[in-house]
């Protein structure tokens, strides 16, 4: 299974309009964060992507995807789900599934309006297939599990992936926007073993209403037991390299064993 990372920021993107602070202004490729979305390529050529935000066309082409066998979305955020509408060229053979929680599905067909009703005249639309994720379920050989997860007051999902014949500790986790996994979730995430990686939402140091910061981040992926954690959907107050260090500062004060550091946009990995 190949994991890419198609986007690592957070609502507004790095850079922001009309931002001139030293991140949204700097030369290294990794400070540049376009919204938050993962792609997943399952051994037999199986396709999904988590979320498709609004550089999701963007994101495809640079990753050179050519079908897509699955949407699957945390929540129906603007930042998550605004660039579903660039699926049409993958939809035109059949109707993509978009797998959703009960909430989210309902809010992405009101955001969506146009998908369902007879009204539009002309131009095309995205041939799509809502789904509501209420268990485990097999794309191919991927198998993908729901995770309940808070996001301030709304419920909304994290995805477990894995081969379907290579469970345990070559799982991943994809938590974003949270504030809280529960009990259930975290057993739920460790049954048979712990996963390989978790990446997992992480805003900024500062505190948050609706988002883990990077400890809350760094401290819940660590309950999960993850060999490798990587932070995603941040803001533009530090720097790729700045977070690299806060990281590092984390497991040598002896918080974490897990490798950790921050994903960037194009970050691929092998499980
Ligand atoms: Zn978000
Ligand atoms: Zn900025
Ligand atoms: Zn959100």
């Amino acid at each position: 299974m190949k994991i890419r990372v198609l986007g690592s920021g957070t609502s507004q993107g790095v850079p922001v309009v009309g931002c001139t602070c030293p991140v949204c202004l700097s030369a290294d490729s990794r400070d540049k964060r376009s919204r938050c979305s993962l792609y997943i390529k399952g051994k037999d050529g199986e396709q999904a992507v988590i979320d498709t935000g609004p550089e999701f066309r963007l994101q495809a082409l640079q990753a050179g995807i050519s079908s897509l066998d699955a949407v699957l979305l945390t929540h129906a955020h603007a930042d998550h789900i605004h660039g579903l509408d660039d699926i049409r060229p993958l939809s035109k053979e059949t109707a993509i599934p978009i797998y959703g929680n009960k909430k989210t599905l309902r809010e992405f067909k009101e955001r969506f309006s146009y998908i369902f009703k007879r009204t539009q005249q002309g131009g095309g639309k995205p041939r799509i297939k809502p789904v509501l994720a209420a268990g485990p379920f097999r794309i191919g050989g991927l198998c993908f599990v729901p995770i309940p997860v808070k996001h301030g007051v709304l419920d909304i999902l994290g995805w477990m992936g894995f081969e379907y014949h290579r469970k345990n500790e070559t799982k991943f986790v994809y938590i974003t926007d949270c504030t809280r996994i529960g009990r259930d979730s975290l057993s739920r995430i460790t049954e048979g073993g712990p996963p390989e990686l978790c990446i997992i939402g992480a805003l900024r140091v500062r505190p948050h209403k609706t988002h883990f910061n990077f400890e809350e981040a760094l401290s819940a992926a660590a309950e999960t037991g993850a060999r490798r954690i990587f932070l995603t959907h941040i803001c533009h107050e530090h720097s790729h390299r700045e977070i690299e260090s806060y990281c590092a500062g984390f497991a040598e004060a002896g918080k974490i064993t897990a490798k950790t550091g921050p994903a960037w946009d194009g970050m691929e990995l092998d499980l």
